[in-house]
């Protein structure tokens, strides 16, 4: 027996796990599920609602710990046509007053932080087109007890020029000119006003009228708030620093000399971390069975990727622990939201899904069949309503492509039938046995909607069983490809296009990022979300078509280029008679009434 070293000698001879493997390792993650569905009508096919009765089954059937985790609505389709997004029936997030509204604010910081951006951007473009250089310079590094000092944000602008130097009385005159100088090309500005109101009348204004802009007028845009970059960067960030970091990395615009402006160069990224600062902390909710939900962020699903956040995610994965579930959801149907969760959320956060359930409605698949066109709003024609197997059959096509869509990911699929209470036994015991066929771990017929959690059990064990089959997770294009091709690889696997087509200003666009440095970002494809193709009648599978890419834009501090096929209204207008007509608050009861 040799004798035993001194403590220090044993501590020091050993060498540490790094601590962060450590502090995984304590807790390990539980199952991550993410709902999708099959290509819908424009009523939707009850992904929310089928995520909520989920977690309801899988919480409080199967006694299994449990976290949804979901988008926060737009305001904007509140009042407007679609109403709320808190699931539906038995199966919804609540309060849906508080859901569907303001909640904790969220929405209003990233209108807040938007706009201010906005605002320095038209305000650099006219204190510059207004002074000379070293007019600029002085205001912008102005005197303070007879010394000129640059702000921390300033240095990191030099630092970006090449220009190492921290004392403001060192400068070049030539190095003056261009630290003053954003010179931003006008025609370049790609960033919009945003408000989280449905108002078509801002989709084109003209802004500076006022005289005391001296004419400097420029026609610009409102988006709606859930458009803004700002909304994609809080659901895809994972962390306050690096929040901050992709504060200052978002692009607004093209200096005259080609390069990129961001909010870094306009001196505001710190000032939007601050007003961000309580958004990035997920709202806890709960469904009406009384199993948590984590409501943060709620991007677009077309021009950003349309799921909610990866910090919610990730915390609920390790509130749930090993044994329990996170569901989670992702907008429009398994070509879009399911797609870019796996090339664009899992790649930045790292996570790794277990299972992928695809949401599919009798309704729809009989539209899919070739059944008469379904409108919001309007009752639904009697294929929907009547036992019709042939259509069905028919329809199911799109199915089997959404399924095949999630199997490139590598993870199994759990295929969930909504059922309404117009369906047959038939026509969903034909879905189910469609859904096997076409290679779906399972195929289950659910009523949570009418029935709440108990009517998802059999939902929830398909999934419990699921999660532990072999899943091969792997992404669909490696980022290092060149962008074009990037996009035919979605093109062609997921949509089932023949080709791209690449037009003019799409064109350019592929150079420009390229040249720029932002060709490996992944791709956030902004098509319809009505049909596998970009045209949204197109229903089933359609073949034979080439995708035309009409232009690309970048949102380089959420991480990603998104190409535009067709164009896509980035700010919803109100129907003749929109939802807010129906809502109203009790004075006695301070109840809100009409939402629905
Ligand atoms: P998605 O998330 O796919 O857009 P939702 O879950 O929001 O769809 O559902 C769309 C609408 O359909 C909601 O008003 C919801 O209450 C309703 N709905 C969902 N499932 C059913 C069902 N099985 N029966 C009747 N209505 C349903």
């Amino acid at each position: 027996q040799k004798p035993v070293p001194s403590d220090i000698v044993i501590s020091r001879s050993c060498v540490p796990k790094p601590i962060d493997r450590l502090a995984r390792e304590a807790q390990p993650d539980g199952k991550y599920v993410v709902v999708t569905g099959i290509t819908p009508t424009p009523l939707g096919e009850g992904k929310s609602t089928t995520t909520i009765g989920l977690v309801q089954a899988l919480g409080a059937h199967m006694n299994l710990n449990v976290f949804a985790c979901v988008r926060q609505p737009s305001q904007g389709p509140t009042f407007g046509i679609k109403g709320g997004a808190a699931g539906g029936g038995y199966s919804q997030v609540i309060p849906m007053e508080e859901f569907n509204l303001h909640l904790t604010g969220d929405i209003h910081a990233i209108t807040a932080a938007n706009n201010l951006v906005a605002a320095a951007i038209d305000a650099r473009m006219f204190h510059e087109s207004t002074q000379s250089d070293k007019a600029l310079y002085n205001r912008l590094v102005p005197l303070s007890g007879g010394q000129r000092k640059f702000s921390p944000i300033q240095i990191n602008r030099l630092r970006k020029l090449g220009i190492e130097k921290t004392d403001p009385s060192t400068l070049t005159e030539e190095e003056i000119t261009r630290f003053a100088r954003l010179d931003i090309d006008p025609s370049s500005v790609t960033w919009q006003r945003v408000l989280d109101t449905n108002d078509r009348f801002l989709r084109k204004i003209t802004i500076g009228q006022s005289p005391t802009e001296k004419g400097y007028t420029r026609e610009a845009q409102f988006d709606i708030t859930v458009a803004s970059e700002i909304m994609a960067v809080l659901a895809l960030t994972s962390s306050l620093e690096d929040m901050r970091q992709r504060m200052a990395k978002m692009v607004v615009a093209t200096s005259r000399s080609g390069q990129p402006i961001t909010t870094e160069d306009l001196g505001v990224s710190g000032a939007l971390t601050v007003l961000m600062k309580d958004a990035i902390k997920p709202n806890l909710m709960q469904t009406l069975e009384g199993t948590p939900v984590f409501v943060h962020a709620g991007p677009f699903a077309n021009i950003a990727h349309g799921n909610s956040s990866i910090l919610a995610d990730k915390i609920a994965l390790k509130l749930v622990g090993p044994e329990g579930f996170v569901v989670t959801e992702a907008g429009f149907g398994a070509d879009i939201g399911m797609e870019k969760f796996f090339n664009i959320k899992c790649r930045y956060s790292g996570l790794r899904p277990h299972v992928v359930v695809l949401v599919a409605t009798v309704r729809a698949l009989k539209m899919h069949g070739g059944g008469p066109t379904v409108t919001a709003g309007m009752p639904l024609p009697k294929e929907y309503v009547e036992e019709n197997l042939e259509l069905l059959e028919k329809g199911c096509s799109n199915m089997r492509k959404q399924i095949e869509n999630a199997q490139h990911f590598g993870v199994p699929v759990v295929v969930a039938v909504n059922g309404f209470k117009t369906d047959t036994e038939a026509e969903l015991d034909l879905v189910c046995s469609m859904a096997k066929v076409a290679g779906a771990y399972d195929a289950v017929r659910c009523s949570h909607w009418a029935e709440g959690g108990a009517g998802a059990v059999a939902l929830g064990q398909a999934v419990q069983r699921a999660s532990g089959a072999p899943s091969n997770f792997k992404f669909l294009y490696d980022l290092e490809l060149p962008i074009a091709d990037k996009i035919r690889i979605i093109a062609q696997k997921i949509y089932g296009a023949d080709d791209i087509e690449l037009l003019p200003e799409a064109q350019h666009k592929v150079e420009l990022y390229t040249k720029q440095g932002f060709g490996n970002l992944p791709i956030c494809m902004a098509k319809t979300h009505l049909s596998l193709s970009h045209e949204a009648d197109k229903k089933g599978v359609p073949t034979g078509f080439v995708l035309p890419i009409r232009d690309i834009r970048a949102s380089v501090g959420a991480g990603f280029l998104f190409p535009l096929v067709g164009t896509m209204p980035t700010i919803p207008g109100l129907p003749t008679r929109p939802c807010f007509y129906d809502i109203d608050l009790d004075p006695e009861t301070e109840q809100v009434n009409g939402l629905f």
